[in-house]
């Protein structure tokens, strides 16, 4: 994989900073300063502790290139995989900050030296977001003057965001959302991940901001994945069982309806049938879940570029009560079909129902790695409408394993779902315009871990029962806009504050 290393860097320091001047000697300097122990030190806290891949932050170019040689060297940037580098000082920032609220300093310059490459060419939109944290300053750079995380979201953020800017836009506006739901992935099941992962490489870790969602249904306190997954995509709390259906039979939009009314490309990457109430929740409108008849000829008119998952029977004549073929009305609606995730990755045109299995997928780890190449290939569908898209990607038998109260099972699934997540999330710091939103529709087993070993990756996993909880389930968001879902939030604020982000 490619990577591509930005250097956006703020105006020219050297008034403030003489040692951070952009010549070879200082690098030479920085090179002394810091010995490979240290750097490699460094690296660990700035990538893995403090923020994960991604994103590298100092106060000047030289120590950032630094950096940026020194992680090239160790000949592990899989390790490392980063995508730009964000470069920001404190100091200059509030000299022009005040500058720019007195009027002396037109808001567009300021941006515009935010914006600055090392090389002096201008950086693209957005590629300029930094912060530093004051552990990290004061056990590694003393001398270092940096902006604050909280500076820069509650000072220059807004300030750009008022002023229209791109910088502004991209922070307030994503062009594309990618909305992850484990299904029954309480905050047990995400700490399980957490501790199995170990060395704190679990994607939960990368997330910025999180947040709690409440997931009762309209008439239930333990939702089912039917009311639940219309909660996430319609903002709307329905009857258990029903799927974007409301008690006086209302068909609700959901976010992809009006994503496709925006010239947006859609779709969904599951591991059930296609069929099941979660992706159902993307396209459907059924009283009862499993009206599976009805389900397939609703998804085959749906609009959406790209559905994978299983369920193959249910479109096959034999198998259905109707006696209808689905298929064909895929096949006039311009969809092509594929039975294998090797066919699914090589296909090259805009609309592919990739149906993997005939019935439901295998579990983990029989089914092997299927959920993340899936998801990676809708996003490279899909991503190629400028207008930009939403995608919903389901772990869908993590409520599966817990149903079971089989903590193998869970094992296996969480570790698929954190391999998708990271790829997705890799996806989402390259892109730059992607709001990653996770969550769950319930939890599921009432699972808690009474203990474990930290060291080892362990946990104890206990199940309470074989349904659904009550329980608030969590929420990460990644991206532009990812700030508006932190708190306590009921499911159905997601796709409300999704739509109000994307202009829906
Ligand atoms: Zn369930």
């Amino acid at each position: 994989m490619k990577k591509i290393f930005l250097l956006a860097v703020m105006a020219t320091l050297s008034l403030h900073f003489p040692g951070s001047a952009q010549c070879p000697e200082a690098l030479m300097r920085y090179s002394d300063r810091y010995p490979a122990a240290e750097a490699q030190d460094l690296y660990k806290l700035v990538f893995q502790d403090l923020y994960g891949p991604g994103h590298l932050i100092s106060d000047s170019a030289t120590s950032a290139r630094y950096i940026a040689d020194e992680v090239a060297n160790m000949g592990n940037t899989d390790a490392f995989p980063l995508y730009e580098y964000t470069l920001c000082d404190s100091h200059f920032v509030r000299v022009n900050l005040a500058l720019v609220r007195s009027g002396v300093l037109p808001l567009d310059k300021f941006v515009s030296s935010l914006l600055r490459s090392t090389e002096g060419l201008p950086a693209p939109d957005g590629r300029f977001v930094l912060s530093h944290s004051d552990a990290f300053k004061s056990a590694y750079h003393p001398h270092y003057r940096i902006v604050r995380r909280d500076i820069f979201e509650n000072e220059i953020l807004p300030l750009l965001s008022a002023a229209g800017t791109p910088a502004g836009r991209h922070a307030g506006r994503p062009q594309n959302v990618i909305l992850i739901i484990g299904d029954g992935m309480g905050v047990p099941q995400v700490y399980a991940s957490v501790v199995a992962q170990r060395a704190n490489r679990s994607a939960f870790l990368r997330f910025p901001v999180s947040g709690f969602s409440r997931t009762y249904s309209r008439n239930r306190y333990r939702t089912d994945s039917s009311a639940g997954g219309t909660a996430l995509t319609t903002g709307h709390k329905v009857d258990n069982y029903h799927v974007n259906w409301g008690p006086e039979a209302q068909r609700y939009n959901t976010i992809f309806d009006d994503a496709q009314r925006q010239d947006m490309s859609t779709g969904f990457v599951v591991t059930s049938s296609v069929l099941d109430a979660t992706p159902a929740a993307t396209y459907g409108h059924v009283p009862y879940r499993k009206m599976f008849d009805t389900l397939s000829l609703q998804m085959a008119q749906c609009g959406h570029s790209v559905m994978m998952g299983g369920g193959y029977k249910y479109f096959l004549p034999q198998n259905r009560k109707d006696g209808l073929a689905p298929l064909d009305t895929l096949a006039t609606r311009g969809y092509t079909v594929l039975r294998t995730l090797d066919d699914a990755r090589a296909f090259q045109g805009d609309r592919m129902v990739a149906l993997l299995y005939d019935g439901d997928p295998l579990t983990e780890p029989a089914r092997g790695d299927m959920l993340r190449p899936a998801a990676m290939k809708a996003i490279e569908m899909l991503q190629r409408n400028p207008q930009g898209f939403a995608l919903m990607i389901e772990g869908s038998q993590i409520d599966w394993a817990c149903h079971n109260n089989d903590s193998a099972y869970l094992r296996a699934e969480l570790a698929d779902f954190e391999l998708m997540l990271h790829a997705v999330l890799d996806f989402a710091e390259r892109d730059g315009h992607t709001l990653v939103v996770v969550t769950a529709d319930h939890e599921t087993g009432g699972v808690t871990l009474p203990d474990g070993n930290i060291e080892q990756g362990v946990n104890e996993v206990r199940f309470l029962w074989g349904d659904h909880t009550g329980c608030m389930v969590p929420v990460f968001a990644y991206g532009p806009g990812a700030q508006t879902f932190s708190g306590i939030q009921e499911n159905t604020d997601i796709p409300a504050k999704i739509r109000k982000l994307m202009k829906l």
